[in-house]
């Protein structure tokens, strides 16, 4: 993991980055906030950790900036007033953290590793079909929503690709035991989902086969 880490309090900048570097994580320091701006803007970071009271240029116009061009890198701000509004402004300017003055070192490093852990935005996974482009996530197909059930059911025929997916093995995976043999209800989600792809894509269609169940075809 590398960080920037924006604090003026040298000897605290000290110790910190000491204890951060024994952890493995790499730490680009300065005590500058245009200098920090400067570097924010740079995606090599994994996190980006913003004092707020700095020279020059505060954190919280960093993180402004920063998230005003689009930056994701996650931030953790701090702030030697442990004031709730700056906690409050700096979660609404996109903030993804925040650690009060004086914090521990292990703190810092557990809310580092909890942010990493997440999966970054710009990575969101993406299944695609011929001209849909199903979101997992948002659980749209281009751009229109779909319930629980119908994202789980085109997940299945997406990744099926070409081959049929069997009725049964739809109505086990999305139902579970509580259907049983209820196997109209595969019918019936298929039948909404047929009519939502028909209004995102002219391409794309469910077919029935016969006594087996579903796949996805696309017209040429
Ligand atoms: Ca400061």
């Amino acid at each position: 993991m590398r960080i920037l880490y924006v604090e003026d309090e040298k000897l605290l900048a000290d110790a910190v980055s000491h204890l951060l570097k024994k952890q493995g994580i790499s730490v680009d320091w300065t005590d500058d906030g245009e200098e920090g701006l400067r570097l924010a803007k740079k995606p090599v970071y994994d996190c980006i950790v913003l004092d707020i009271m700095l020279p020059k240029m505060s954190g919280l116009e960093i993180l402004e900036i920063v998230r005003k061009q689009g930056i994701k890198t996650p931030i953790i701000m701090l702030s030697a007033l442990s004031e709730i509004e700056d906690k409050i402004r700096g979660l609404e300017l996109g903030a993804d953290d925040y650690l009060a003055k004086p914090f521990k070192t292990t703190e810092l490093i557990a809310r580092l590793n909890a942010l990493n852990r997440r999966p970054p935005i710009r990575d969101r996974k993406i299944l695609k079909y011929a001209d849909l482009k199903f979101d997992i996530e948002d659980r749209t197909v281009n751009g229109v929503s779909l319930t629980e059930k119908e994202a789980e059911i085109l997940k299945m025929l997406i990744e099926a690709g070409d081959k049929t997916v069997q009725k049964d093995y739809i109505l086990g995976h999305v139902w579970g035991a509580e259907m049983l043999a209820e196997d109209n209800y595969v019918e019936v989600y298929i039948s909404y989902l047929r009519k939502k792809l028909a209004s995102v894509s002219k391409k794309v269609k469910i077919k029935t086969v016969r006594g087996l169940g579903y796949k996805l075809c696309e017209e040429k």
